[in-house]
């Protein structure tokens, strides 16, 4: 992907215009872009800040139907949810991994409800199943989370769900859009709509944040993929529009992997507020999350509250022989899930179904709220057929059940650059030709020196947080380690991209602003 290709593009086909136009480039809207262009629509995608700057690089990291939701009893979610999970693990191979959890059980009731529970979760994953679940002995739970509090612990229930890295997936998702000849960009902001003569809407006026330049995009349909900004965009469409977002706060705490030392995650089923908490290992550290706390404001950098870090801590400790404090914190995030507002109950958000929404308004703007990372694709083609439904579009199958990302590695690259997809191996050339680039940059990341080269020259990083927090994740998993290469960072970007002296100074202020809210 390159960002001035992409820009000179857009303007030659500014005249002939798009089939659809998507607002947002988390990983609903670049799910969307992908089904429409894989379906033969012309199709533009337009970022306001970096893709999946929003909540798309701030989950879980799991592939998952949802254990808790199942508890809740909304089978038809899980059950869609587990089937995407199944799908997403096929297709997407170098981005996800089968992950074993243990639920810890410490009454006899717990292990005959958590035991027969799993079991329901394996028959609705059906043969997209990914591993049956089954009670081990108190031993082997010890065995297997040694540092697991032993006091009344009577076993534990095992399963498997899938993880990933979500802020690599919409690149690789972004990249396919691409390649199968859409446009999508970054820093490319919707300010407001535009309606033909019957009030119908006709496009976008969007604005390139980086050179200020502003366009006139028309579209047959413009589809509304903002996540928690949704409603900004609604009121794009009719001013007096209700609020249909009720954004709920989740946070997350990355730990060393000594307070887990293992391979196996950690799921507590029940904390004292009725959720569950995951202790899950990524990357070499263990994230541990995560809260629900309904807010008012939203924002592209959400921020946790102490009691949201507190909780987190507490609970983990309640479990952990050896308790986590807040100076083990290597990074907090947070994020904001775009839950579908509940009329007659606003403050609630635990019991608001993680299902997605989709609208269409009298203008024709057609928006999709609410969902899970899992069930993208899924949101995805809902979407788009809500579109031809709508008599918008003429009727094409979809066909990304089966799309994949990844045809795997030639054998002398190394498994740790699959997840720069296909190309991986000219990362290996690279640091073939140039020893010196195979260099780490920080003894706390595999990251060498070779890759940031290759993300500036193929995943178009803008800005340095782009590559420390979304291209590569050392911001999430270490926010002190992130920081001490930065400089080496931001001076190879300046190199590949052509920037001065001054903007590495500017990067480095920007990101010496933005770790205050990670730490
Ligand atoms: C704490 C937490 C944990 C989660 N864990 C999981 C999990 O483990 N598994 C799972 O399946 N799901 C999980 N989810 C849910 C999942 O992350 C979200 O459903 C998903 O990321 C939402 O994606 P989105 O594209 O709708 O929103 P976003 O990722 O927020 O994307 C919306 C984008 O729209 C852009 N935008 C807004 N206004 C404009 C404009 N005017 N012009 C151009 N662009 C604009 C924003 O900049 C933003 O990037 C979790 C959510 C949270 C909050």
């Amino acid at each position: 992907m390159n960002r001035e290709a992409l820009v000179n593009d857009l303007q030659r086909q500014q005249a002939a215009g798009w089939d659809i136009i998507v607002i947002g480039g988390g990983a609903t809207g670049v799910g969307i872009a992908l089904d429409a262009v894989t379906r033969g629509y012309k199709t533009l995608l337009l970022e306001q800040s970096d893709f999946s700057k929003g909540t798309s690089s701030r989950s879980t990291k799991l592939v998952h139907g949802g254990v808790r939701y199942l508890a809740q009893g909304d089978i038809l979610l899980v059950t869609e949810a587990l089937h995407e999970r199944g799908r997403m693990l096929g297709n997407a191979p170098h981005l996800t991994a089968n992950q074993e959890f243990i639920i810890p059980v410490y009454t006899v009731w717990d292990v005959l409800l958590y035991t027969v529970g799993l079991k329901f979760y394996d028959l609705l994953a059906g043969r997209l199943s990914m591993g049956k679940s089954y009670f081990i002995s108190r031993e082997k739970t010890l065995n297997r989370l040694p540092l697991i509090k032993p006091e009344g612990l009577k076993g534990g229930v095992v399963y498997h769900d899938g993880q990933f890295d979500d802020a690599r997936m919409t690149i690789a998702l972004a990249q396919a859009c691409t390649e199968e000849g859409g446009i999508v960009l970054n820093y490319f902001r919707v300010n407001s709509l535009l309606k033909n003569e019957s009030g119908k809407i006709a496009g976008v006026r969007a604005q390139d944040v980086e050179s200020g330049n502003e366009y006139e995009l028309h579209a047959k349909l413009v589809i509304n993929a903002t996540g928690v900004f949704a409603d900004e965009i609604l009121r794009m469409d009719d001013s007096g529009s209700r609020p249909t977002i009720r954004p709920s706060q989740g946070v997350h705490i990355v730990l060393s992997n000594a307070f887990l030392q293992s391979d196996s995650a950690i799921m507590i089923p029940k904390t004292v507020d009725g959720r569950v908490l995951f202790a899950i290992p990524w990357y070499g550290k263990v994230i541990v999350g995560t809260t629900d706390t309904p807010l008012d404001t939203i924002s592209l950098e959400p921020e946790a509250l102490e009691e949201e870090i507190t909780f987190i801590l507490g609970t983990a400790g309640k479990y952990l022989t050896k308790p986590p404090v807040r100076e083990d914190a290597l990074c907090i995030f947070a994020g904001l899930r775009p839950l579908a507002a509940v009329p007659d109950n606003p403050q609630s958000t635990k019991e608001v179904s993680r299902r997605h929404k989709i609208t269409l308004s009298p203008s024709g703007l057609l928006s999709i709220i609410g969902g899970k990372w899992t069930s993208y694709r899924r949101m995805a083609e809902d979407t788009i057929n809500r579109g031809i439904k709508a008599g918008v579009l003429e009727k094409r199958k979809c066909i990304t059940r089966n799309f994949r990302f990844y045809q795997g590695l030639s054998a002398d690259t190394p498994e740790r650059l699959k997840i720069y997809g296909d190309r991986a191996y000219e990362i290996r050339h690279m640091i073939d030709e140039k020893p010196e680039l195979g260099e780490v940059l920080n003894p706390a990341f595999p990251y060498t020196k070779a890759e940031i080269i290759w993300i500036c020259r193929n995943e178009m990083p803008r800005t340095l947080e782009d590559i420390l927090s979304r291209r590569t994740r050392a911001l999430l998993l270490d926010v002190r380690a992130s920081l001490a290469m930065a400089p080496e960072v931001v001076s190879l970007m300046a190199d590949e991209l052509e920037y001065d002296k001054k903007w590495q100074e500017e990067q480095l202020d920007a990101y010496n602003q933005l770790i205050t809210r990670y730490i």
